[in-house]
């Protein structure tokens, strides 16, 4: 994967300090060569590297990043940047029904979209949705459309294959509104290549039915092609979004990367499968992170960055070694380490420990609620100076967080023995707080 290869493009780079030139150069070819076989879109590599090429250029190697580790960082952001924000998902009309119609070639996966954007629509907004059966040119698509609309509970309003696609659409927005739908879904006919038939057709459909909003539906297994496609549909009927599909085949994410860039569209769903509920809004930073090869250890990495500050860690490493480390400062890493989130889930983002090795290993947040509740009980002389505790002071403490004088005694128990371990480890190391809370 592509982080592994910038990792070991720049391990041999050392220490502090900031990224020498020779360094970026090496970074820079790893990761043009890497989209290239993605399959982007060749001027917006070239674009993508001179912005990641600047950055690096500024960055200091700082904190708990190794250089390869920031350039990855810097690529990860770069790439989610390139792909557009958090998808914003559907705007809605102020007026029901809010029409959607859906763009795009034959067989790029509309129908199989309009079902799955109509069931997000009604599990995420709980809106009433219709779809209507505008592709007349193969007996199939109707059935199609008919059937995966029921699976999902959408209404469906068809006319068979005879009538005209323009008239079907009108009509099935009268009927959206007779029917008090909050949504419209407009299923479409494509072919098999771009041409002024086919835009014709959408062009006049759009007319009769005033869309809301105008999805292109996009295959990312073509690539390249798909952002053709979705250049050539941006001049004729300048669609609002992106829906693309087939994000789960051996698509190499070069279309997703290129479409934002090349059209200026966003890409709000991705459609992942073909079971109705694989279907979502575009995260780009996933999509960034895929591209990347490297799980979820960007937002780790994120995580551990924002909460741990260096100085506090300085600090503590300092107590550590004169072993004036307390209470008080045990609850401040309690504090610190819960920022970051659900421990376990913290430690579901490193790779190799996802999945099966997790089952066994659960971290008990309420165990640490009581932690906490008992050293907030105390007074700070108590924190610091925990041999204090004894007798009448454990009750209180006790009472005070809600727990009984074992739970107190087990803790000051626990801190002492923690004590002297710290002790022992003497430099360096922050220590492993699960592990030890598990003693
Ligand atoms: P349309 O001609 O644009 O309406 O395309 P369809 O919705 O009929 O889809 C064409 C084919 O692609 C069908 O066999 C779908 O099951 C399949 N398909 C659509 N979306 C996806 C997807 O996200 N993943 C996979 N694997 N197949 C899909
Ligand atoms: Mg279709």
């Amino acid at each position: 994967a592509l982080s592994e290869k910038l990792q070991a493009t720049l391990s041999d780079v050392r220490g502090h300090g900031t990224l020498t030139e020779d360094d970026i150069k090496k970074a820079m070819r790893e990761i043009r060569l890497a989209l290239l076989e993605a399959d982007v879109n060749f001027k917006v590599v070239k674009e993508f590297t001179t912005t990641v090429r600047e950055r690096c250029m500024g960055a200091d190697v700082m904190g708990q990043l190794n250089p390869g580790q920031q350039v990855v960082k810097i690529v990860n952001e770069e790439l989610a940047a390139l792909m557009g924000g958090a998808s914003a998902g559907i705007s809605f009309s102020p007026r029901p029904p809010t029409v959607i119609l859906m763009a795009g070639l034959q067989g790029s996966g509309k129908t199989t979209a309009t079902a799955k954007l109509a069931r997000h629509l009604k599990e995420e907004h709980n809106s009433s949705v219709a779809v209507a059966a505008c592709d007349v040119y193969r007996p199939a698509a109707v059935d199609q459309l008919v059937k995966v609309g029921g699976q999902v509970g959408a209404t469906v309003y068809e006319q068979g294959t005879d009538a005209n696609p323009v008239d079907i659409a009108r009509w099935a927005l009268d009927r959206a509104k007779q029917d008090g739908k909050d949504v419209l879904i407009v299923d479409t006919a494509g072919r098999l290549h771009v041409d002024a038939t086919l835009m014709d057709e959408l062009v006049q459909i759009r007319a009769a039915v005033k869309p809301h909003t105008i999805l292109l539906v996009v295959d990312a297994m073509t690539g390249q092609d798909a952002v053709n496609v979705a250049e050539q549909f941006a001049e004729a009927v300048n669609f609002d979004g992106v829906v693309m599909s087939k994000l789960d085949g051996d698509a190499r994410g070069g279309a997703a990367l290129s479409v934002k860039a090349v059209t200026g569209k966003p890409i709000l769903f991705a459609s992942t499968g073909e079971k109705l509920d694989q279907f979502e809004r575009f995260h780009p930073d996933r999509m960034s992170q895929r591209i990347l090869g490297m799980g979820d250890v960007m937002s780790l990495i994120e995580k551990a960055e924002a909460q741990f500050d260096e100085d506090q860690a300085k600090d503590l490493e300092r107590k550590l070694r004169r072993n004036e480390f307390t209470l008080e400062d045990f609850l401040g890493q309690l504090k610190q380490i819960r920022k970051m989130g659900p421990l376990t889930s913290l430690l579901g983002m490193i790779p190799g420990f996802a999945g099966q090795q997790l089952k066994g290993l659960k971290v008990d947040e309420r165990e640490l609620d009581r932690i906490e509740a008992i050293i907030l009980s105390m007074t700070p002389e108590e924190r610091r100076r925990p041999e204090l505790i004894k007798g009448s002071r454990r009750l209180r403490i006790a009472k005070g967080s809600g727990t009984n004088v074992q739970a107190v005694n087990n803790l000051v128990k626990q801190f002492g023995q923690m004590r002297k371990v710290m002790k022992q480890l003497g430099k360096g190391k922050m220590p492993d707080m699960a592990q030890l809370m598990k003693q």
